[in-house]
């Protein structure tokens, strides 16, 4: 098997411990990460950024198939997103399976040519409260442990978001905990209390645990009522995704989930098929949406995911006050093991060689791709 040819990259470079001048060589893999004295100062090389909660974007929906996961995978990969779970949204059955057979097709396929890698996907309903759908269409199912057995002999989950509350859910839970799938909180009305025993025997079972966009879809935390927010990020294992595009939590909320959940928060986009697109109409779950200044409603005002990007993610979470280490953690460190992905997330000799490029306002200058670059350039 070739090497093929090897990138060279200087620049300032973002671990978790901090900031440091260096080099980076690179084929599909890491083979050489060296400080290095008098690298440009003006570029930032980070890890590429790991979204395990996307639905959309570029015009293309995970739903739509092969060709729709194709189109968010490449738009996202513009934005510095090296890999990603497309994300399923709740709808009729059969719609869901052949949405996870279409994420198969792309990874037998051996992925996405110029854009983000694609380890998997997000299965993100039928198995949610009826009474906290967000934009959910309300096709909600009970998870039979016959309909977890399908979904599972698909090969593709690597995250799954429930409410524990409904009929059959906290089996699921632990079904899903015990193949391997992270299991996320999510779209529910359940009380701490069932949320944190339901968080205990998922760690006990080995399982991953996370907040499905902690606070959204869900009760807030008051002194005597902490709802599942408050059992989540009590939990010290669980993960807590937040979207943070300025509308779904506000920035206190945001440092409070920091605060309490140290290294443990991912930034995810949750974007629609309408990221990367501008102001405009378009759908999400059949059901129509309309974008405006960057936000993205249903007809009644219902926020219908966002049109967030992992690099305006990122660049909204150093100006929250997170610095740019911690923040890079969120985006690729943190998510990328949330999900068991061992092989990337850092920037260290033998993983793969998922890099983003950051200029000094932390706007996108290059993204590779298990070494490969990716055309900025290029149009959804
Ligand atoms: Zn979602």
């Amino acid at each position: 098997m070739s090497r093929g040819p090897q990138t060279v990259l200087r620049g300032q470079l973002v671990g978790p411990g901090g900031v440091v001048p260096g080099e980076l060589r690179f084929g599909e893999r890491l083979e050489a990460v060296t400080p290095l004295e008098g690298a440009p100062d003006d570029l930032y090389l980070l890890p590429g950024f790991v979204d395990t909660h996307v639905h959309g974007g570029g015009g293309g929906d995970t739903m739509d198939g092969p060709g729709g996961i194709r189109t968010l995978a490449r738009l996202h990969a513009r934005h510095g997103t090296t890999t990603l779970l497309p994300t399923t949204i709740t709808a009729p059955w059969e719609q869901v399976l052949a949405a996870l057979r279409g994420v198969r097709e792309v990874m037998n396929a051996g992925g996405v040519p110029g854009g983000a890698d694609v380890p998997g996907a997000h299965l993100e309903g039928p198995f949610i409260s009826p009474g906290r759908l967000g934009a959910q269409p309300p096709h909600t199912l009970e998870p039979t442990l016959g309909r977890v057995a399908e979904v599972l002999a698909t090969d593709t989950l690597r995250a799954v978001t429930l409410a524990p509350e409904v009929p059959g859910g906290r089996e699921a839970a632990l079904a899903f905990a015990r193949a391997g799938v992270r299991v996320g909180i999510g779209h529910t009305r359940a009380d701490a209390d069932p949320v944190t025993a339901l968080l205990e025997a998922l760690h006990a079972a080995g399982g991953r645990t996370c907040a499905t966009h902690l606070f959204n879809a869900m009760g807030g935390i008051e002194g005597r009522v902490p709802g599942p927010a408050g059992a989540l990020l009590a939990d010290s294992h669980a993960c807590a995704e937040v979207i943070l595009d300025g509308l779904h939590v506000h920035p206190t909320v945001f440092r409070l989930a920091r605060a309490a959940a140290q290294g443990r928060v991912l930034l995810v986009t949750d974007a629609m098929r309408a990221a990367g697109l501008g102001d405009g109409e378009s759908e999400l779950g059949g059901q129509p949406v309309t974008v405006r200044g960057g936000r993205a409603t249903l007809a009644d005002g219902t926020l219908a995911g966002s049109v967030l990007t992992m690099d305006q993610a990122l660049r909204n979470a150093v100006a929250a006050g997170v610095p740019l280490p911690g923040a890079s953690v969120m985006a690729s460190t943190a998510p990328a093991a949330s999900v068991g992905l061992k092989d990337r997330g850092r920037l260290e000799v033998g993983l793969r060689a998922d890099v983003v490029v950051l200029d000094r306002a932390l706007q996108v200058r290059a993204v590779y791709v298990a070494g490969r670059p990716v055309e900025l350039t290029a149009r959804a």
